[in-house]
């Protein structure tokens, strides 16, 4: 189940890891001023001071940390809608922070404590993962899960990286955060050839619906499909009930806005080893 906790969301499914912390934020607690990036945008290049994304990068990472590691400890990457997971470690603290980004990806996996992977999303699907290895330390991912990725599989390519680290896979537990939902994802027919391309028709078939000569794609969905491919089923996987596109006051949306929009983040973190 989700809920809210002063200025971010978590997850009942991953609190029962007790040495994670995550969190996915809203719009809420942030210093950006801009109205559209208000207030706690954490990207930069949308209009926003690169002091203002700094601050709330901190404020975030203290949240979700329940203040034990702030900003210097986030990882960020230039999200490129494509499969890509990056195995981050200590080298990598501060990536897109304090220091310049890595390789570009759309997720990170690692299995070492005090770092805080964030992915960044304004309706696309933000996927938070952890598990164990045999003597019970953790592994954790975090994803960005664009139409593209999620048909991409890049859920799928983080639970095998989790395991390539030495997870138990059967140990992993996954939140789908707040992005937008199928009521109000509308999309078009050269979307579903896509989907069905990069993927296949049943794929597609099963995920968009048709009404009225309209397509609704449902972007959990296709992701509960590619958890469950890899060995992660649905009861292991807690979806967000929000819309983006629904709660642009709560949420940032890109359709909502019309693509002027700050972003949100999701991160986790190893605070303990056990
Ligand atoms: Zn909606």
């Amino acid at each position: 189940m989700f809920y809210r906790d002063g200025i971010i969301y978590r997850s009942t499914f991953l609190e029962g890891y007790s040495g994670i912390v995550h969190g996915f934020s809203a719009r809420r607690g942030g210093v950006s001023t801009i109205d559209y990036l208000s207030s706690l945008n954490l990207t930069g290049g949308l209009g926003d001071e690169e002091e203002n994304v700094r601050a709330n990068t901190e404020i975030f990472a203290k949240a979700v940390s329940k203040g034990m590691i702030g900003g210097d400890s986030a990882v960020t990457a230039h999200q490129i809608h494509s499969a890509k997971v990056r195995i981050a470690g200590p080298g990598n603290r501060g990536e897109g922070f304090s220091r310049d980004r890595g390789e570009d990806c759309d997720g990170f996996v690692t299995d070492r404590s005090g770092i805080l992977p964030i992915v960044r999303t304004a309706d696309c699907v933000p996927i938070l993962m952890a598990g164990t290895k045999p003597d019970g330390s953790y592994v954790i991912a975090a994803v960005h899960a664009g139409w593209r990725g999620s048909a991409g599989g890049i859920a799928g390519v983080a639970v095998e990286k989790m395991c390539e680290l030495g997870c138990v896979r059967d140990t992993i537990r996954a939140a789908v955060g707040t992005h937008i939902r199928q009521c109000c994802y509308e999309v078009r027919q050269d979307f579903v050839d896509s989907v069905s391309e990069a993927r296949d028709p049943g794929f597609a078939a099963r995920h968009i619906a048709r009404e009225n000569g309209k397509y609704r794609a449902d972007l959990a969905g296709m992701n509960l499909e590619i958890l469950n491919e890899a060995g992660v089923s649905p009861d292991r996987v807690d979806v967000s009930p929000f819309c983006t596109a629904c709660r642009p006051d709560e949420f940032f949306s890109h359709r909502a806005s019309g693509g002027k929009r700050g972003t949100m983040g999701a991160g986790i973190a190893i605070i303990s080893r056990t």
